[in-house]
This record gives structure tokens, sequence and C-alpha cells, in this order.
């Protein structure tokens, strides 16, 4: 854990969230300014800050968020599609810097993505 880190405080459940999914591996909650019917943050319980921080042995975890993304799709019927966002710095929006995978659906999107 990440002394100050958001997201650390969320898994440690020092900060109150609406948790969807969790395992040792990583943890999942509700978005508290959802931007689509469904958005959900998926975290690794490990602190690193975003793509730019991952090491080899971060190999599995990376994975490891898009499957449970999916797996959490299935669960909400998001049959029209969604769409899994990982957001890398200021320059692309990244506001909170302990990784997380958007899990956005329930609406149309359009590309290219703003
Ligand atoms: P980023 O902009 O870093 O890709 O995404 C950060 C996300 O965290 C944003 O969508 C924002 O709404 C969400 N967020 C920020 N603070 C909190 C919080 O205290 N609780 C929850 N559940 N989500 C948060
Ligand atoms: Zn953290």
């Amino acid at each position: 854990m990440s002394a100050n880190c958001l997201f650390c405080k969320i898994a440690a459940k020092q900060i109150p969230s609406k948790i969807v999914y969790e395992d040792p591996d990583l943890f999942a909650f509700e978005d508290i300014s959802p931007q689509a019917p469904t958005h959900i943050l998926l975290c690794p319980r490990k602190h690193f800050e975003s793509l730019t921080d991952a090491s080899p042995e971060d190999q599995a975890i990376l994975g490891k968020l898009q499957l449970v993304a999916s797996q959490l799709a299935r669960e909400r019927n998001l049959l029209e599609g969604y769409r899994t966002v990982l957001n890398n710095g200021p320059g692309a929006g990244q506001s909170v810097f302990h990784l997380h995978l958007h899990l956005l659906g329930g609406r149309p999107f359009r590309w290219p993505p703003g």
C-alpha cells in the first residue's frame, strides 16, 4: 500500500466505495462519477502508477484486469459492446496515479475517443 493513494485506501476499506468484485490480486468498484450506465474501475492490489511503471512481473495482473472486466461485462449483459480504457499520464486524462482499468458500457461509444 502506498501512503496517500486514494485507491490503496479504497482497497483497504479506509475510504468507502461500492466494491463489485475482489480477489487476492485485484479489486473493482463503481466509479464515483460514472460516464456511462456501467462504469467500473479495476485495480491491481499492488500499487503502481501506470502502464509506464509496469514491469515484466506485472504481466499476469495486466491480463487478469482485462479478463475480469470481460467477466463483469458478461454478467451485466453488455451485449451491444463495452469499452476498457487505461489512461496513462496526465496528458491522457489520468487523475489517480494507481493503475486502473475503466470498464464502460450501457450506451453507444464514438471513435476516436476525446
Ligand atoms: P482517471 O482519470 O485517473 O483515468 O480515472 C480516475 C477515476 O476515478 C475517475 O473516473 C473518477 O471519477 C474516479 N474517482 C475519483 N475519486 C474517486 C473516489 O473517491 N471514489 C470512486 N469510487 N471513484 C473515484
Ligand atoms: Zn495505490
